[in-house]
């Protein structure tokens, strides 16, 4: 199955909180979830008890979609935490705000993270000064992320307008006059998502 493309807004109404999947819009009166903080569809104001299971698989779609994963690819990524020595939730996170289309987003280069993807997707970023047009690809510490010398001046507005909204967490740095971002160490536990249970996500998929 291929990549969801459909109302994004419906992802978070559907997992009941905030995802921030659409840039500005999130932060504005706009959201959905201000408007109608209810699951989508006829019977979506009615309330239901989840199951146990229920409860695991809508924590593991909501860490998903945040990521705007296909399930192939984040079931990939639990197996690959799953073989780290240690915690599979940390891991997990870990291995996800690695990700290219994370680290742009995270360092203030772009609205949401599927901006982020569009962009690296075009081929406006390099790494080591290399063009890498790979979402998924994974950084590592010491690693240069930079616009493409050709892109800087189209992106240039787009990119100081994105990261006044944004401050880099502490594994990364910015300068916003070269446009480069650095990577300075893995992500600490602090750095990582404190609003996903992750140890939800481990049992739905050791079933
Ligand atoms: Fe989610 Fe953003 Fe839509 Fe609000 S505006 S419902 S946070 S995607």
């Amino acid at each position: 199955m291929g990549r969801y493309t459909g109302p994004r807004c419906k992802l978070c109404r559907r997992e009941g909180v905030k995802l921030f999947l659409k840039g500005d819009r999130c932060y504005s009166d706009k959201c959905a979830m201000n408007r109608r903080p209810f699951p989508p569809g006829q019977h979506g104001r009615f309330r239901r008890r989840l199951t146990g299971y229920a409860i695991r698989l809508r924590e593991k779609q909501k860490l998903k979609r945040i990521y705007g994963l296909r399930e192939e690819q984040f079931r990939r990524y639990v197996e690959e935490a799953q073989s780290v020595k240690g915690k599979t939730g940390t891991a997990l996170l870990r291995i996800l705000e690695e990700r290219l289309d994370n680290v742009i987003y995270r360092a203030g280069f772009a609205d949401s993270r599927a901006q982020a993807r569009q962009l690296v997707s075009h081929g406006h970023f390099m790494v080591d000064g290399r063009v890498v047009n790979i979402p998924s690809y994974r950084v590592e510490p010491g690693e240069v992320i930079e616009v493409k010398p050709q892109s800087k001046d189209k992106l240039r507005e787009l990119i100081k307008a994105a990261a006044e909204k944004r401050t880099p967490p502490s594994w990364l740095s910015r300068d916003l006059e070269s446009l480069k971002i650095q990577v300075l160490s893995e992500p600490a536990e602090e750095d990582l998502d404190k609003s996903i249970d992750t140890n939800l996500i481990a049992e739905f998929y050791s079933r």
